[in-house]
């Protein structure tokens, strides 16, 4: 991977960051574009999010720009908005920075301002985060050596590792994220000093080990990270449920599917009990959403569904993982008949997949009557309705061509009797 010239990677800052840059430095101030955003520029790939770094102090930051939001003042940073309408964008301006000591393992006890550059990318976690780009003169700075690590695809600490992830153990879920998300390897030093920040990592927030475990599901080797990080302890304090399930199968599985990190998290977790997960997944501070989706696919993921020849014997699977799920329960399944080479299970899925196009009714609000009809039919009140239409449903699960208004009115009737 050859480093893109840096006038190629100039031409990629988007104007609204090069106007920022420019206004600083009309100032009189230096400004250079830093952290993750030069990474992706040398790596050629156009950066998500982009951080300015300067000498300029917070207060004059905040006024030599109109509009600016005062996002984290006591770390030196403020956010300029710039540009208007459609072409706004918010740029994070950081003043350049040093640290005092880490007596917490997650924060400084002091940032200090009115230090030069190089302090301020020294104090970064990895050589390839701690280099500096000026867009205006096109000039890349490189005080570490971080392009020569994207050249050889290495993630090392900057500085002493073992002393840089006992100042903060997130670096260490950031070491394994980016093995993941880059597919790079762990220079050999870093992984022995990650080894002896265990307890470090242990007092990170959820928050901030989620985040960084998401983008690391997400990644490009997600199961060579996760190895990595089982190999050194790390999954230990991270996800230590999983220590007793088979993980070369959970990283099987989970290099079988898609880049989605929910779907992933899925096939790691499959071997958890259903009591097991939702504290899992409540610790790792999911939101509502991830949450349900996760325990929904799981729901499903029953390795009996290897021997359904039968589109019945699937409707009624689908039908109790319901539609929302089925689409990722069925990914999950796949997964687990790619990994183990089944052809047998992954014809089966092919058939769960035909079922489920085929919008046969899997769910009581897909039947051709409902609880209104059945109230008018029988005069049932309460939960008596409920049951009906399940039965109704039960019956058309058996022979979907069951599902016609008349067809169901008369069985309703025949239930009502039943229960009644
Ligand atoms: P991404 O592409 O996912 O945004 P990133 O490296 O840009 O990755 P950010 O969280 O945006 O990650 O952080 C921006 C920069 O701040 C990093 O590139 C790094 O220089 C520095 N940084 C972030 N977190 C830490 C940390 N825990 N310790 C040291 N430096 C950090
Ligand atoms: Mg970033």
């Amino acid at each position: 991977m050859a480093a893109a010239p840096e006038n190629a990677m100039a031409a990629v800052v988007p104007s609204a960051v090069l106007r920022v840059c420019r206004t600083l430095r009309d100032a009189g101030f230096q400004a250079w574009i830093v952290g993750g955003a030069v990474r992706d520029l040398v790596l050629g790939k156009v950066p998500s999010d982009w951080d300015v770094a300067s000498d300029a102090l917070p207060e004059k930051v905040l006024e030599l720009f109109d509009k600016t939001i005062a996002t984290g003042l006591q770390h030196g940073t403020v956010t300029a908005l710039v540009g208007r309408g459609a072409e706004r964008e918010s740029v994070e301006i950081t003043t350049f920075r040093g640290e005092g000591a880490y007596s917490d393992s997650r924060r400084p006890d002091a940032v200090h301002f009115g230090v030069p550059l190089d302090e301020d990318l020294k104090r970064r976690d990895f050589v390839i985060n701690a280099m500096a780009f000026d867009p205006i003169d096109a000039r890349l700075h490189d005080p570490f050596g971080g392009a020569a690590d994207l050249q050889d695809r290495r993630i090392r600490a900057v500085g002493v590792a073992s002393e840089r992830f006992n100042e903060d153990g997130l670096r260490v879920m950031r070491a394994v994220r980016f093995v993941s998300t880059l597919d790079f390897e762990l220079d050999e030093a870093t992984e022995e000093g990650m080894r002896t920040a265990l307890g470090a990592l242990g007092q990170v927030a959820q928050e901030r080990v989620r985040v960084e475990l998401l983008k690391l599901l997400a990644g490009a080797a997600p199961a060579r990270a996760l190895e990595l990080a089982r190999r050194n302890g790390v999954l230990a304090v991270v996800l230590p449920e999983l220590e007793a399930l088979p993980l070369a199968e959970a990283f099987g599985r989970m290099a079988a599917l898609s880049a989605d990190p929910c779907l992933r998290l899925g096939a790691l977790l499959a071997g958890l009990s259903s009591a097991q997960l939702e504290p899992v997944l409540r610790r790792l501070t999911l939101s509502n959403e991830e949450r349900h989706r996760v325990v929904g696919m799981l729901r499903g993921y029953d390795l009996q569904c290897r021997d359904f020849a039968d589109e019945g014997s699937w409707r009624r699977h689908l039908s109790r993982v319901g539609r929302v799920h089925a689409r990722d329960c069925l990914d999950l399944l796949e997964a687990e008949a790619k990994r183990t080479a089944d052809a047998a299970f992954t014809q089966a899925i092919s058939l769960a997949r035909a079922v489920l196009a085929s919008g046969v009714a899997l769910e009581v609000r897909d039947l051709a009557i409902g609880g209104k009809e059945v109230m008018a039919e029988t005069g049932a009140r309460g939960p008596l309705i409920g049951d009906i239409l399940q039965g109704l449903l039960d019956a058309v699960l058996d022979i979907p061509a069951r599902n016609q208004r008349e067809h169901l009115l008369a069985l309703t009737r025949d239930l009502a009797k039943k229960h009644g």
